[in-house]
């Protein structure tokens, strides 16, 4: 990426929450600030070297995967850095499966015909699924207690304290994107026996919880724990900026994004 570590964290709106004694986003920007947030942002003067877009806000984060560099170890290296770095339990059947990133076929991916006669060997391949980051989340529009919000840079948070365990965002979710836990997750993570990430809290049972775009790496400078673990396959940036590597590679390659029909602009694109 272009940007160094300055710049990105200015450009993400993140510089502000780095050396807070660790206290999360979530706690520091709530709905309501995003809204005047976007609005500065929308308006606000650029800062430096790269050709700003006039209108619209400034950073809108976003995750680019190739389906062109990706394979079957590939992929499951890039979910278990995730649910490694997350402390996502593993239960061992899907009724009670937590899930930030996974695996699923193409026909469940892509279900509408849009893209029906895309080639074959592209349809065999592993596509990763995660939350999209809507643009337009109804997620956040359901929530009763606002403890899922975008924020001004796109990142869809999801506060874990707030959460009621409703599911009303579960329900409004298009993409399946949300995990509930019925079940003690810290329960499971003992029975594997795996050695815990101290850094990102354990959950409790009755909270939804999804992909974060790893905002809590973001806050230190360092690319999401997939990106890291898969480079060529995974790619984050700034979708609101023309000059950044996402979107020099949007305008090289082709990308799909899925339920697009639906209005709420995910912010994951597939390269094929
Ligand atoms: Fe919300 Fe689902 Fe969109 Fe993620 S993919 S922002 S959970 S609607």
């Amino acid at each position: 990426m272009k940007m160094d570590r300055r710049d990105f964290l200015k450009a993400a709106g993140l510089s502000a929450l780095v050396g807070l004694g660790g206290k999360g986003a979530f706690e520091l920007l709530k709905p309501g600030d995003v809204d005047a947030a976007m609005h500065h942002e929308g308006h606000g003067h650029g800062h430096g070297h790269h050709e700003e877009e006039d209108t619209g806000p400034k950073v809108r984060l976003a995750m680019l995967i190739d389906m062109r560099a990706i394979d079957k170890e590939k992929a499951e290296k890039i979910i278990h850095a995730c649910h490694h770095e997350h402390n996502v339990p593993n239960w061992g059947n899907p009724k009670d499966e937590i899930k930030w990133i996974w695996e699923e076929e193409y026909e469940h991916v892509f279900p509408d015909s849009y893209n029906e006669y895309i080639a074959d060997d592209i349809k065999a391949l592993p596509f990763l699924l995660m939350c999209n980051h809507c643009d337009e989340p109804p997620c956040v529009r359901v929530c009763p207690v606002k403890a899922t919000f975008r924020r001004p840079d796109g990142l869809v948070a999801q506060d874990y304290h707030r959460c009621i365990g409703c599911r009303f965002c579960m329900a409004a979710c298009p993409y399946g994107s949300r995990s509930f836990n019925w079940l003690d997750p810290r329960v499971a993570l003992k029975k594997e026996g795996r050695e815990l990430n101290k850094r990102f809290p354990t959950r409790m049972r009755g909270v939804v919880e999804k992909c974060n775009f790893c905002v809590e790496r973001l806050s230190e400078g360092k690319q999401p724990a997939c990106v890291e673990a898969c480079p060529d396959v995974m790619h984050f940036g700034n979708l609101a900026d023309a000059n950044s590597e996402i979107r020099k590679i949007l305008r090289k390659r082709i990308s799909l994004r899925r339920k697009l029909e639906l209005g709420t602009k995910p912010s994951v694109f597939y390269l094929v």
